[in-house]
């Protein structure tokens, strides 16, 4: 517990000194707590810390953790990992962000799952910012086309754009695809819709996001340790 306190304090200073580094105002990012891999007991620890937006990459973590956790009536559950559709129910009924939509088809399943009952579902769509074949997201060119859709879906809110540039690329190459990223929100925003979320930049990364307008840095390395199996 001590220390789940301590390393999310840690992480939200570099949050602080990023934004100001920046001259943006404090408080302009939020911290997601990214708790794949590791047990619900230790979201329940990062909660009583003050946490409360967690990110879940697998549809079966999320479910069985939202589950396990459901006491805890303030969580805020994002889902971030890749999507399918035969998956897309759990994740309309318990999460209350995506990040990860990269496709219609997806987008209209969430939109018609989400129960009635709930807020619209918070997405963000995912854009593939470095261009590799192998990796999900959508691609900047048909993104103009797939926001306009997405927006106009009635259960889903279109909040924003989220990206995962290579994970071994150099300084100035991660901050050109944030600051990729942003102008895509830009021009989005130009072209009618008011996209307020960037979610980029990771525990390696995130004061280069930051630097270039992320508004929900995604974080689990830094606050959880490392995870015993690769995700
Ligand atoms: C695992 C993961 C993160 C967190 O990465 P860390 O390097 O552990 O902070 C963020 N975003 C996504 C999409 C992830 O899959």
């Amino acid at each position: 517990m001590a220390e789940l306190y301590k390393s999310r304090l840690a992480v939200l200073e570099r949050i602080d000194s990023a934004l100001s580094a920046a001259g943006r105002p404090a408080g302009e990012c939020r911290l997601l707590a990214v708790s794949k891999t590791f047990p619900a007991e230790a979201v329940r620890l990062c909660h009583a810390a003050g946490q409360r937006a967690f990110g879940e990459n697998y549809v079966q973590e999320l479910d069985a953790k939202s589950a396990e956790l459901s006491d805890l009536t303030d969580l805020e559950w994002h889902f971030i990992g890749p999507l399918q559709s035969n998956k897309t129910r759990t994740v309309a009924e318990r999460a209350h962000w995506v990040h990860s939509l990269d496709r219609l088809k997806i987008a209209e399943r969430l939109s018609a799952q989400r129960p009635a009952a709930l807020e619209p579902l918070q997405v963000c769509i995912q854009v593939n910012v470095s261009g590799e074949a192998s990796k999900s997201g959508c691609a900047p060119a048909e993104l103009p086309e797939l926001a306009a859709a997405v927006a106009a879906l009635p259960r889903l809110r279109l909040r924003g754009l989220m990206c995962i540039p290579e994970a071994d690329s150099e300084p100035a190459q991660l901050r050109a695809r944030f600051a990729q990223l942003r102008r895509c929100r830009d021009q989005l925003n130009r072209d009618g819709l008011a996209l307020d979320t960037l979610s980029m930049g990771m525990s390696s990364d995130l004061e280069l996001a930051i630097l270039e307008g992320a508004t929900i840095v995604r974080v689990g390395t830094a606050l959880f340790g490392q995870r015993a199996y690769p995700a």
